[in-house]
């Protein structure tokens, strides 16, 4: 089969947790990952016999938040299930879920495809469930091989998302779990710092073959990582006449691989049943008391309309919430080069570094002055950048003594204007003949090069366009 015939059909199942103070059916305390295992348990959240479950509505709430923000249709009544199976994170030997009755149907999320056009990936639906408890595997195959488990999770409250099999590339996935990120952290019901707060399981089959589902992936990289080696798996498979079986595989975060784990169930397998304890919950009432915030994509169209600014920075300046509220605060010293200066420049530093924005928003008068400075031309662009780089390691090294205005006059880096290096400019000119004539021939990159000597020359104080200009004027044309 040819390449181009291979079509990838992705469909996703992603598992958040919602940023509640208590448990889903319990008071336990859901802020656990600092204390010691098992120090966050009750009767009910370790499924003791007589405990019964009490509804956490504040979960239910944040949970039609999103299905509102996410364009679902909201039933009238929703209904929560046992989803029966046995495994030792699962203290019940079922988890409370919802089946025929979830929260929301349908509903969908805009993304952009590969080439950039917009695309709507529509969602089957979503519904509430109780989290189970961790497994630490302890030891290797050969030795000592042991299972702990905490049970501080076990009855976090979840929501599940079901995308239809509408992605068509890992990175398409990518983005959908990014918009979806962003979604909920402008609702103000997920925290994505949070170890494991997001899980996914991954659908994925090449058109006209069996589809296979790897679980639990638990990060955003791990996602496109996973569905990337698994389609060259796939593909390879086919193009070798073999068949692909229909399975689940789990992927190996380390090797960046999947591997078989078991061939999968169905639901019937699970024999769900209506939860007797916890009655229907009727929503229809709390739906129209929700009001929703301003999402990423009524941001990202505001950003445009109010500071003028480009589609492309405004949708990564409002992809995530702190950032956008970041370039609000530094947006008056200039949207156009606070734009450019925090998407294309600042993103990069700290992702090099591994800095959280936190860092810098903390400093954000001293960020601002740097942006004045460049845009006041007292320095060029380029020692824009250099200073920016050693105010960072400076705030990342926890050293921070000096401002960038300091930092300027520290490394003198202050923008001479163009006729304090007429000098230098004669001199390279004298030393470059032949990139003199070829530059009057007409040829190409001959004055680049010219210029690029001065700037080596001059450091970065002198301005590219003032030099191109006085090139120009010596070399007369
Ligand atoms: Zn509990
Ligand atoms: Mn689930």
């Amino acid at each position: 089969m040819a390449e181009e015939e291979m079509k990838v059909i992705i469909g996703l199942e992603v598992h958040c947790q919602l940023d509640t103070k208590s448990k889903l059916f319990c008071g336990c305390s859901a802020d656990f990952r600092a204390d010691a295992p098992n120090t966050h348990v009750c009767p009910v959240c370790l499924g003791l016999p007589g405990a019964l479950p009490v509804l956490n509505k504040k979960a239910i709430e944040y949970a039609l938040k999103v299905a509102k923000a996410l364009n679902c249709t909201i039933p009238e009544e929703g209904e929560f299930c046992r989803k029966n199976y046995f495994y030792p994170d699962l203290v019940k030997a079922y988890q409370i879920t919802m089946g025929d009755n979830p929260l929301a149907l349908g509903g969908y999320i805009e993304i952009e495809d590969d080439a950039g056009n917009p695309k709507t990936v529509n969602l089957t639906r979503i519904h509430v469930e109780e989290d189970p408890g961790r497994l630490v595997h302890m030891g290797n195959k050969e030795r000592g091989h042991y299972t702990l488990v905490d049970y501080n999770r076990s009855g976090i409250p979840l929501i599940e998302m079901v995308t239809e099999p509408e992605l068509s590339s890992p990175k398409e996935a990518r983005r959908l779990l990014n918009k979806l990120r962003a979604t909920l952290e402008y609702l103000d019901v997920f925290d994505p710092e949070k170890e494991g707060s997001i899980r996914v399981d991954a659908n994925i089959s090449i058109q006209g073959h069996e589809r296979v589902e790897i679980k639990n992936i638990s990060s955003y990289k791990g996602v496109e990582k996973a569905l990337t080696f698994e389609i060259t798996r796939q593909k390879n498979l086919i193009r070798r006449g073999g068949t692909i079986v229909r399975e689940t595989r789990h992927f190996q975060e380390g090797k960046g691989t999947t591997t078989s784990a078991r061939s999968k169930e169905t639901a019937t397998d699970y024999r769900y049943f209506p939860e007797p304890d916890l009655p229907v919950i009727r929503v229809a009432d709390w739906v129209k008391d929700i009001i929703l915030p301003e999402l990423p994509d009524a941001r990202r169209d505001r950003f445009m309309q109010q500071y003028g600014i480009a589609v492309n920075h405004a949708r990564t300046l409002t992809g995530d919430l702190r950032l956008a509220e970041f370039y609000e605060s530094v947006a008056d010293v200039g949207p156009a080069i606070a734009a450019s200066w925090i998407a294309d420049i600042l993103i990069g530093e700290l992702n090099y570094r591994d800095m959280a924005l936190g860092t810098v928003a903390s400093h954000t008068s001293e960020f601002k002055d740097l942006i004045v400075l460049v845009r006041d031309k007292k320095i060029t662009d380029k020692a824009g950048v250099e200073v920016l780089r050693v105010w960072l390691d400076d705030l990342h090294a926890g050293t921070k003594k000096e401002t960038p205005a300091q930092i300027v006059e520290r490394l003198g880096l202050a923008r001479e204007s163009g006729e304090s290096f007429r000098g230098i400019v004669e001199q390279i000119l004298a030393a470059n003949p032949q990139a003199v004539a070829d530059h009057k021939a007409g040829k190409k990159g001959a004055l680049n090069f010219i210029v690029g000597q001065v700037m080596k020359e001059t450091k970065g104080k002198s301005d590219p366009r003032e030099i191109h200009a006085m090139i120009a004027e010596l070399v007369g044309e």
